[in-house]
């Protein structure tokens, strides 16, 4: 029998989970028993709902054997769905799953730092081989008279060959090397069954050899026996208050493979007119597929514990991707295609339920300044998404966005923002740009520093597309400082001399810079700087301009901006004897490049920009 070869990125991933995973080799277990159960999940729906199924005998259980001497082996047995000789071979050579790929991508080569990404990933089936050095599946699917076994030795392929196997269902045989001799022990197994596997809803058996000590105490066998050694009770199913945090940390870890306990979890039932139960879990981390499209969703939905699916995205608002967990309810059909579901009152009310609670619970967290900002790190910008896109939870949503401040070296709230504003200030202010430190920087602030007026500094590049969805906060306006308005909020009567003394130089500039500007404006924001640029008022600013081009909207109309200059500034000043002389071109230039660049844009023409300073260094020296 001729071997397969394995997919690149199996053999890739199997090296990455020998090398990184070795100190933590006891979760093949769990790996083996939460595919077990998802196997006898899968067909108890079957047996449920398929009317060629509902006849079948059907006893969901896991059997745990193993055998211990020299040769030591390991077998776990499900009388769950089975796989078809295709299946073997898709399921355990290939890697379908993106997230998976995108996982391996990721990976750096450091041996620390890869294996904290592969903890926050589920390593499945191929654990297997950091305990044996050659594992074999029997299988034998539902529907189907034959059955198949797959033999590899975990390095360079696998082989296919048929099996004797009569019951349906799936038995996996390891034949452990040195690193996982030790689990051929009841002791052993039994402990990391009760850590790991405890809540699996099905029953999972041990067969152990029975002794007993005689007179003399020495060991005697009384032969075989078998116990089941779970609970198999469904944990969501069991009352809150009877479950300890740490039982809750193991059943997470259970459920979603996450190596780490989980940041936080939301457990709730409700009975009544509706009766559901769920739990939530927050991952410490992000899953690594989180921003892609064909991101893996994280719940399963139950009814009546009867698992029915784990890949329907509809089952909470794509904010909440990032939540892992459970929702249970008595009140949906068995029989629930994904189009009923989308269209199910039932169902409706679960998920709004689930958002509310969920989001319930957010607002605690953020009453820690400090596990909210961890919080926010790792997920404020599905937040920010969920405000955008989520509009029944819209204003919770906006009471939870948190931002950079120019009064704060921590995230504020808007709700801190509008509580110690100045009292004769009617807005909120912002500022849009690409980094928090040229932000802080910006010439656009001056006024408001001089103010004392506290501004939003957002950084994040699609702070600038959330922020336009919330005009408005507590009745105040939200106001971009990097637009032409904004200032005439604090100016102070301007002085008409100057205004009219500076004409001539306004005008001058205009003709200098042509239609590369909409307008150049005195500007009464500046204090230290000598210009900058604003967007008109319903324009998008540069920074969005330049985000644009950079997801590829290249033909998109260019909108220029304003130029404005400070009436104060010694250079401004001194232009006004200028403007008949040669050099007034290039200043009005550079006074317009200079505030190009400090908004973050990329100016078009570098070389004539370093050509124009030079020379007036030039002139100078
Ligand atoms: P995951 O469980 O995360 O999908 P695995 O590598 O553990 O990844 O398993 C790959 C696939 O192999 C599973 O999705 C499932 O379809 C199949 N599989 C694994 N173990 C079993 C089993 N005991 N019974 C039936 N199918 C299984």
């Amino acid at each position: 029998m001729a071997q397969k070869p394995f997919q690149t990125e199996v053999s890739q991933l199997l090296k990455l989970i020998i090398h990184s995973l070795y100190s933590h080799k006891e979760i093949f277990l769990r790996e083996l028993i939460s595919n077990s159960s998802d196997a006898l999940d899968k067909l108890r729906y079957l047996t449920l709902t398929k009317d060629e199924y509902k006849s079948m005998k059907f006893e969901p259980k896991v059997s745990i054997d193993f055998v211990e001497g020299d040769n030591p082996s390991l077998t776990i047995t499900d009388t769950g769905i089975g796989m078809s000789k295709k299946e073997l071979e898709d399921n355990l050579g290939t890697i379908a799953r993106s997230g998976t790929k995108n996982f391996l991508s990721k990976l750096s080569g450091d041996a620390k730092k890869d294996s904290q990404l592969i903890g926050q990933f589920g390593v499945g089936f191929y654990s297997s081989f950091m305990v044996a050095d050659k594992v074999e599946v029997a299988s034998k699917k539902v529907g189907n008279k034959e059955a198949w076994r797959w033999v590899s030795d975990g390095q360079t392929g696998f082989e296919i060959k048929k099996d004797v196997k009569k019951e349906i269902g799936t038995s996996i045989t390891m034949h452990l090397n040195d690193e996982g001799k030790e689990f051929a022990s009841r002791w052993r197994i039994e402990s990391l069954v009760k850590k790991y596997s405890d809540h699996i809803d099905s029953p999972i058996f041990l067969t152990y050899e029975d002794t007993e000590y005689d007179k003399d105490g020495k060991e005697k066998s009384k032969g075989l026996k078998t116990e089941q050694i779970n609970d198999a009770k469904a944990f969501w199913t069991r009352s809150k208050t009877e479950i300890k945090k740490k039982e809750y940390n193991e059943f997470y870890k259970g459920f979603s493979s996450d190596m780490d306990d989980p940041f936080d979890w939301v457990h709730f039932r409700a009975e009544g007119n509706l009766e559901f139960v769920i739990l939530f879990f927050i991952p410490k981390k992000a899953s690594p597929d989180i921003f892609r499209a064909d991101y893996q969703s994280g719940v399963k939905l139950y009814v009546n514990r009867v698992f029915i699916t784990d890949d329907d995205k509809e089952l909470l608002p794509p904010w909440l991707r990032f939540v892992k967990g459970i929702i249970d309810s008595s009140d949906l059909p068995l029989n629930v295609s994904r189009e009923i579901l989308q269209q199910n009152r039932v169902m409706a009310k679960i998920k709004s339920n689930s958002v509310k609670k969920i989001l319930d619970r957010l607002k605690t967290i953020a009453g820690n300044k400090e596990k909210y900002a961890e919080f926010y790190g790792e997920y404020g910008r599905l937040i920010k998404e969920g405000v955008y896109q989520d509009f029944e939870h819209k204003d919770a949503l906006t009471e939870l966005l948190r931002f950079k401040s120019t009064k704060d070296d921590g995230l504020v709230s808007l709700r801190e923002y509008v509580d110690r504003m100045r009292e004769d200030q009617k807005s909120i202010y912002y500022i849009t740009g690409q980094n928090q430190v040229s932000l802080k920087n910006s010439p656009l602030l001056e006024m408001y520093q001089k103010k004392d007026v506290e501004v939003l500094l957002l950084d994040d590049e699609i702070d600038e597309i959330i922020i336009s969805s919330v005009p408005k906060y507590d009745e105040k306006d939200l106001k971009s400082v990097n637009r032409s308005g904004a200032a005439d909020d604090f100016s102070e009567e301007s002085d008409k001399d100057v205004e009219k003394s500076l004409q001539p130089v306004i005008k001058k500039i205009k003709k200098v810079l042509g239609d590369k500007v909409k307008d150049v404006k005195l500007s009464n924001r500046l204090s230290d700087s000598p210009s900058c640029i604003v967007a008109d008022e319903n324009d998008p600013t540069a920074q969005m301009q330049e985000m644009m081009k950079s997801m590829g909207q290249m033909d998109m109309p260019a909108i220029k901006p304003i130029l404005e200059i400070n009436p104060t500034h010694d250079i401004v000043v001194k232009m006004k004897e200028k403007t008949k002389q040669k050099s007034f071109d290039s200043i009005a230039l550079l006074l317009f490049e200079q505030a190009l660049i400090q908004e973050g844009v990329k100016l078009e023409d570098t070389s004539g920009f370093v050509a124009r300073l030079n020379k007036v260094i030039s002139d100078t020296l």
